[in-house]
């Protein structure tokens, strides 16, 4: 009875990787510095420009290169 348990536990871990995984391959363009917002808050609430996508959110294909 537990393995049966165990394994179902052990199955939606994968499933839920294999989503995440998925997830990360359809929205590759989303900046990873600031989640395709474009910009950072400062701990005083100030929104800051990002500098990895330049405010636009979109990570550039060439950057996506580099840092892989
Ligand atoms: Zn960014």
């Amino acid at each position: 009875m537990s393995n049966n348990i165990l394994a179902a536990l052990v199955i939606m871990g994968l499933v839920y990787l294999t989503a995440r995984w998925l997830s990360n391959r359809v929205k590759p363009d989303y900046c990873e510095s600031c989640d395709g917002k474009g910009y950072w808050e400062s701990t005083r609430g100030e929104r800051n420009d990002c500098d990895l996508c330049q405010g636009t959110g979109v990570m550039p294909k060439e950057m996506r290169r580099k840092r892989k």
